[in-house]
C-alpha cells in the first residue's frame, strides 16, 4: 500500500503499526510526522499540558530492572517528604496557576490511605487543582478512599502488552494483575493514564505495536509512552537503548493510531528528591 494511503486510514491493523514504525525511507517518514502533527493540532487546542509533578518518596520495596529506584540499589540516599511539605509544595504549584498535580512514589508503606488522604483533603481544601496519584498498585479500598478524599487521576503504567516482557523486568505483580488494576480505577471513575516503555531488551516492533493497540482497548483516558533509558547501578544499565529518531517515529504511529486520545507532556513543574526514573 502507498504511505500516502495507508496514514489516511483511521483504524489500524497491528500488522501496519509494525510496518510504520519500522519505515527508513526519510520521504515516507516526513509524510508520516506531517499527518502526525496535522491531528495535534486538530484534536488538542493546545499541544502543551502542565502539570506540577511532586515526587514525594524515593523509598521502594520493589525490585523492577530498570529502575534506580529499585530496592537493591544501594548507590542512592532515600529520602521522603512530609505532609506538610507535600500541602505546602502543592499550594506553591497551583499560586503559579497550574491546575493539575501528579503525586508520585514508589512501593513505599509509609504513605497507607490514611496519610494519602489526609494530603488530597488537605490541598484540595485549599487549592483549586486535578490531583493525580502514581503509586504504583494499591488495594481497592486505597483507590476508593483516595477517590473519596477527592483524588480524580491515576497513573498506573502497563509497561509491555506482552505478559513474557512484562514478567521478564521483574516488576510487582502480573501483566494480568496490573491490567485488573487499571479497570478497577476505572471503574471507581479515575481518569486513567497508563501506556508502555518503549526501546526494552528483547522488544520488537511488533509488540511495540501492540502496545499502541492495547491502549484503544484500554479506553485510557491519558496516554504515555515512556523511552527505555539505561540507568546506572540497575541490571540493564549496559543495554542499549532506542535513538531519538526512531523514539520520534514511534510517538508519530502513536498520534496516527490513537487520534484524539490524549497524552501528558512533560511537568512544567517538578519536585523531585531524586533524579529521573521510569515507574
Ligand atoms: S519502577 Fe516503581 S515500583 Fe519499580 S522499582 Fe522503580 S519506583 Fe519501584
Amino acid at each position: 500500500m502507498q504511505i500516502e494511503n495507508l496514514i489516511n486510514k483511521t483504524d489500524f491493523t497491528s500488522a501496519e503499526i509494525a510496518y510504520l514504525l519500522q519505515l527508513k525511507s526519510e520521504e515516507e517518514k516526513n509524510f508520516l510526522f506531517t499527518k502526525a502533527e496535522q491531528l495535534e493540532k486538530r484534536f488538542f487546542y493546545s499541544p502543551i499540558n502542565s502539570y506540577g509533578l511532586i515526587e514525594i518518596s524515593t523509598y521502594c520495596s520493589e525490585n523492577c530492572d530498570y529502575c534506580r529506584l529499585r530496592k537493591d540499589n544501594t548507590s542512592i540516599k532515600r529520602s521522603r517528604m512530609n505532609r506538610e511539605q507535600i500541602i505546602e509544595i502543592a499550594k506553591e504549584i497551583n499560586k503559579s496557576g497550574i491546575k493539575s498535580i501528579v503525586i508520585r512514589s514508589g512501593y513505599d508503606d509509609f504513605y497507607n490511605e490514611d496519610r494519602i488522604s489526609y494530603i488530597i483533603y488537605s490541598i484540595k481544601k485549599y487549592a483549586d487543582v486535578e490531583i493525580i496519584l502514581s503509586l504504583g498498585e494499591r488495594t481497592f479500598e486505597e483507590y476508593k478512599g483516595w477517590r473519596i478524599a477527592g483524588a480524580t487521576g491515576y497513573r498506573l503504567r502497563f509497561k509491555s502488552s506482552n505478559p513474557n516482557i512484562y514478567s521478564s523486568l521483574n516488576c510487582f505483580g502480573t501483566f494480568e494483575s496490573r491490567v485488573e488494576h487499571i479497570k478497577q480505577l476505572k471503574s471507581l471513575g479515575y481518569k486513567v493514564c497508563s501506556g508502555s516503555l518503549v526501546g526494552l531488551p528483547s522488544q520488537t516492533f511488533e509488540d511495540v505495536a501492540e502496545d499502541i493497540q492495547f491502549c484503544k482497548e484500554l479506553d485510557l483516558d491519558i496516554i504515555e509512552f515512556l523511552p527505555f533509558c539505561p540507568q546506572n547501578n540497575t541490571p540493564f544499565q549496559y543495554v542499549s537503548q532506542w535513538n531519538d529518531e526512531q523514539i520520534k517515529l514511534t510517538m508519530a504511529v502513536a498520534r496516527l493510531v490513537l487520534r484524539e486520545k490524549n497524552r501528558c507532556s512533560k511537568p512544567r513543574y517538578l519536585f523531585s528528591l531524586e533524579d529521573y526514573r521510569l515507574n
